[in-house]
């Protein structure tokens, strides 16, 4: 009998089929897909005959046609729905993978053939989407390593495999500062503490065999702690031991360890030819340079600081007017913040909820879809993965354009935060293929499950970066979608998020579960209203951290990182009673693994990307105005990695993003 996992799909959406599967079926269905990637890629850096892009670039894209059907396949079922022997696939398979990505860069007649390509590329009569995928080849694999030779590739490969050791430590440093820390609270110390802290730090007691509540590092007890606490000491103790997470001397500390990773990055960087690790970096982003970076941070930077001074005035005051005196402390703010949030916007999130209904929201969802992109949604029957998952047919005036499922509910196999993945990707090379995309989010199960505001935000999220895979429209798999810069990725999904904060959404579909009433419009302008308090501190401690990030990346490495981030603070002028968002030692981002080095800047420039796009609409005065939606969709959204994401943009936009439109978002304009 044929391996379920390797067969084609069933029904008119070829879906796989999800009864027939089980977990003993994906080891033997990796192995053969595996098995005959290489071999494809065998024939294809052995062909005698002269490199073309049909033999060559296109036989690259289906040669690993089975393994990412299997990949995708499980993949979604591991993060979504996993099990001990999924688990244990995924250790298992971890190596396996990174070996055969690496055997297929480090192939050289493969990459001689894709050499001579790339030199000949003016006269191979290239499509431009054809174009721009043997460009992004021949940069993956020089990127990788694949160009160097003798000594160089060497070194090349024993710089990978000790930045890979370095990272793991960095982050088991960290794990183990967070785990060991805890400070055992007495029934005096629980005052002010709202109900969920308290329970919050109960169980967290029982898990450390303490008889008692305890308070720990954990961002969702700390932080909460920190807003919460009237006990000036305690929060002083708990945020100084907070900040402190790898740099308590001794086994865990990670300050050699960044200084030898960032060592290492630039020697890297300079084997392929760059003058830094951070122009190596930001090469293949839409920013490009560390100095379209530094002044887009800068020009967020300073009204941002001017908004805190200003807060901070106020909060000080609060804390004199509480007979405390002298300086606003880093463990302070968060208390009075919180004091004069309840003060300025308080409104009951519990009396929001009912106006909320999964069901009202997704209907929403779908309904702004509509009105921008005429997709229809029609229920689908399963079976699912699981029997949590809903699906959905998607199509345009009677057209399939993709099948949608939904995975809403958290559970104990599921992991935590939520996601979008292509089951299958959108591609044209070899037949078309429409997509099977899937949200999955950890929305508490209940009936009916009313979602908070944040909820409804991230279930909009998802469902942007699952319209930027479902509106594909390319012909090879390398660029469909997603497979975008880092930096322009979020654009798509934060975008949709302001559709949530069109009034009219609101009034339409936020509406009561039981009585179908619309939201009062007293809770809608307060909701509305408090998306932008505090934006100048979360501001300053996240750009603060892009800054010392791009720093550290930027010419030669830091012989002593921490000297280099308190120079980097001290000429931008660092608010006294803020602190980074993540300090050097415990920069996970940067230092736990090569994603997001000298790439921290990147959620705030899809922000500037995602507030000027949406003002695109504004500007109509129609946030649904057909011509920018349609304009989006085919500059954007269907075109994935086909076009380089400055031009992407410029061809929707007209025009770079400017910062206005965030500062307006994050209502720092005024400042
Ligand atoms: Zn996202």
């Amino acid at each position: 009998m044929t391996n379920p996992v390797l067969a084609e799909g069933l029904g008119p959406f070829a879906l796989p089929d999800f009864a027939a599967i089980t977990d003993a079926d994906f080891g033997p269905a990796f192995e053969t897909a595996l098995t005959e990637a290489r071999a494809k890629i065998a024939a294809i850096a052995e062909n005698p005959q002269p490199p073309s892009f049909a033999n060559t670039i296109e036989a690259l894209e289906m040669a690993e046609a089975l393994l990412d059907r299997v990949a995708g396949i499980f993949y979604n079922l591991s993060g979504a729905d996993s099990t001990p022997a999924r688990e244990a696939l995924m250790r298992d398979l971890a190596p396996k993978m990174a070996g055969f990505a690496s055997e297929v860069t480090m192939n050289r007649p493969l990459f001689a053939r894709i050499e001579t390509l790339w030199a000949a590329r003016g006269d191979l009569d290239l499509s431009p989407e054809q174009a721009r995928v043997l460009e992004l080849y021949h940069k993956m694999f020089v990127r990788s390593g694949a160009a160097l030779a003798g000594a160089d590739a060497a070194r090349m490969t024993e710089i990978k495999e000790r930045l890979a050791v370095l990272s793991t430590a960095f982050s088991q440093n960290l794990l183990a500062d967070e785990r060991d820390w805890f400070r055992p609270l007495t029934e005096d110390e629980l005052e002010g503490l709202p109900e969920f802290v308290v329970a919050a730090a109960k169980a967290a007691g029982a898990e450390r065999g303490q008889a008692g509540p305890v308070l720990t590092l954990n961002r969702s007890l700390i932080v909460p702690f920190l807003q919460f606490s009237p006990r000036r000491d305690l929060r002083e103790t708990a945020y100084e031991a907070w900040v402190a997470r790898g740099a308590n001397g001794g086994a865990t500390d990670n300050r050699l360890i960044a200084a030898e990773i960032l060592n290492l990055r630039e020697e890297r960087a300079k084997l392929l030819g760059y003058d830094s690790f951070a122009a190596y970096k930001l090469d293949p982003e839409m920013a490009k340079t560390p100095e379209t970076v530094r002044d887009l941070l800068m020009r967020v930077w300073t009204p941002a600081k001017a908004a805190a001074e200003a807060d901070a005035a106020k909060l000080t005051a609060m804390m004199h007017d509480d007979g405390l005196n002298g300086d606003l402390e880093a463990w302070d703010w968060r208390y009075y913040s919180e004091k004069r949030r309840v003060a300025e916007h308080d409104f009951d999130e519990a009396a929001l909820k009912p106006y909320l209904s999964l069901n009202a929201m997704l209907a929403a969802m779908f309904d702004t879809a509509n009105r921008l992109f005429g997709l229809d949604f029609r229920p689908i029957e399963g079976p699912f993965y699981h029997p949590d998952v809903r699906g959905w047919e998607v199509s345009r005036k009677g057209r399939h354009i993709a099948v949608f499922l939904g995975d809403y509910f958290a559970r104990p196999s599921k992991r935590s935060g939520a996601w979008c993945s292509a089951m299958r990707s959108q591609k044209k090379l070899g037949g078309e293929t429409r997509p099977i995309v899937v949200n999955v989010c950890n929305f508490a199960k209940g009936d009916p499950c009313l979602l908070s505001y944040d909820d409804a935000r991230t279930l909009f999220h998802e469902f942007g970066h699952a319209l930027h895979q479902m509106l594909s429209d390319v012909t090879y798999q390398f660029v469909s979608g997603t497979s975008v810069a880092r930096d322009f990725v979020e654009l798509p999904s934060q975008l949709y998020e302001h559709w949530l904060e069109v009034p009219e959404v609101l009034e339409r579909h936020a509406r009561h579960w039981q009585t179908g009433e619309a939201m009062p419009k007293a809770l809608r302008d307060k909701l509305l209203a408090a998306a932008t308090y505090d934006q100048g501190f979360l501001t300053v401690e996240f750009v603060a951290s892009a800054l010392v990030d791009l720093a550290f990346h930027e010419g030669a490495a830091p012989a002593d990182p921490m000297a280099l981030q308190a120079q980097v603070l001290a000429e931008i002028g660092m608010p006294k009673a803020i602190r980074m968002r993540h300090a050097t030692p415990h920069f996970g981002h940067v230092f736990s693994g090569d994603g997001y080095s000298a790439g921290y800047y990147s959620y705030m420039w899809s922000e500037v990307m995602d507030a000027d796009a949406f003002a695109a609409f504004e500007e109509t005065g129609d946030a649904f105005d057909p011509a920018t939606a349609e304009r989006l969709e085919r500059c954007i959204l269907s075109v994935g990695g086909s076009v380089p994401a400055d031009a992407a943009w410029l061809a929707f936009r007209g025009k770079t993003p400017g910062v206005e439109a965030l500062l307006k978002g994050r209502g720092l304009l005024e400042a």
